[in-house]
């Protein structure tokens, strides 16, 4: 019989990802998502997938959706990675992030202990839980967290539930520890995307700058293509575990901004790179590294994409997408 597993946050960036590598391996994939009056289905379809998956309408912030979709499905796997991800807009919206990246887990989890109690549960943890700990050294599972956003604080309380209900009722809960991971469908909003969408349409003449923050940031930059099966390898384990899957390198928003300009035949990035205040935070986390040998030895898991040909392949995608526009 087919494995049965629910994806929420299918429209995102790492949904898709996800239930391809899944419908590869025969799974039947439910996808929840909200309603909306013009959903968008763009990032599956870039993936070619969007006619593949079955979608279950839902909202993390309504229990009684969740409740529904878990007793409806019946799924093997629940991947939850439904959340208001974007660190920037969380002070500004703290209140809804909170009821997204907290409570919404702990209504899912509450959803399969009383329907599906078997099924197994990976939570979209992040490396945002750990703050500035980067000073003592690279970050492990056994590093202290230290949230600096209401984001991170709202994905600590979902990474303890999690593991608070594997040892309350023997569920079967993982968390992911993920490091920064992209690609060409990562939002726009984040640095990355920002980048190399804001070089292909300097590249292109159609814009003439890129308004950023702090440049000096440093982040474990992978590739969600590759972190993906991770999360999977997590939930065919024996026993659920805690995992961080990182690349173990780290590099600044200045190292990404010359390859992706150099990418683009462009030499003197300075030119075009506006320093905005508004695109600083309230309360910065400067520097994040991974150690991954846990994921490495016990998943058997490594990362196959390297920094600069992330950089590149993101760059490639967005000039495709602007030449065909
Ligand atoms: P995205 O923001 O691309 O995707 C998140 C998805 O969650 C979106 O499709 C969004 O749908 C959906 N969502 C938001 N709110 C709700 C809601 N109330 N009910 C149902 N669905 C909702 O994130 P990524 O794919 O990049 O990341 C996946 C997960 O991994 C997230 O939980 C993120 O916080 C976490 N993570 C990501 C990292 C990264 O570097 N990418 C690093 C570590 C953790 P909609 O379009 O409706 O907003
Ligand atoms: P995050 O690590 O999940 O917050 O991912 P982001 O891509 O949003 O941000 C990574 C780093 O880039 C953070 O330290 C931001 O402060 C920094 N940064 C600098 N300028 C910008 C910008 O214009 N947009 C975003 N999103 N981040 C920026």
């Amino acid at each position: 019989m087919k494995k049965t597993a629910l994806i929420t946050g299918i429209i995102g960036q790492d949904g898709p990802y996800l239930a391809k590598m899944l419908l590869e391996k025969d799974y039947k994939v439910y996808g929840l998502i909200r309603r909306y009056t013009n959903p968008n289905f763009s990032n599956l379809d870039y993936l070619g997938i969007a006619d593949k998956i079955e979608y279950v309408s839902g909202d993390m912030t309504d229990e009684n959706s969740l409740t529904n979709i878990i007793k409806n499905v019946n799924p093997n796997e629940v991947y939850n990675l439904a959340a208001q991800s974007f660190v920037g807009a969380s002070w500004d919206q703290a209140k809804l992030t909170t009821e997204i990246n907290a409570l919404g887990v702990l209504y899912l989890l509450n959803a399969i202990k009383n329907f599906t109690p078997n099924a197994k549960f990976y939570q979209a943890s992040t490396s945002e839980m750990f703050g500035n700990s980067h000073k003592a050294g690279i970050q492990t599972e056994e590093t202290p967290f230290h949230p600096r956003s209401p984001y991170a604080i709202a994905k600590l309380y979902a990474y303890w539930m999690t593991i608070n209900f594997k040892e309350s009722y023997g569920m079967f809960c993982a968390n992911g520890i993920l490091f920064n991971h992209e690609s060409p469908i990562r939002g726009i909003e984040f640095v990355t995307r920002k980048i190399t969408d804001g070089v292909a349409r300097i590249k292109l003449g159609l814009a003439n700058e890129i308004r950023l923050g702090n440049l000096d940031s440093k982040r474990d930059w992978g590739f969600a293509g590759d972190y993906v099966e991770a999360m999977w390898l997590m939930l065919q384990q024996e026993k659920p575990d805690n995992y961080i899957v990182s690349t173990g390198e780290t590099h600044s928003i200045r190292d990404f901004l010359d390859i992706a300009f150099k990418h683009a035949g462009i030499n003197d990035w300075k030119k075009y790179v506006k320093l905005d205040p508004r695109f600083k935070r309230p309360a910065e986390l400067f520097t994040l590294q991974g150690k991954s040998d846990k994921a490495r030895k016990k998943l058997g898991w490594k990362p196959k994409v390297k920094f600069e040909e992330l950089v590149k392949m993101m760059m490639d995608a967005d000039m495709e997408r602007l030449i065909k526009k």
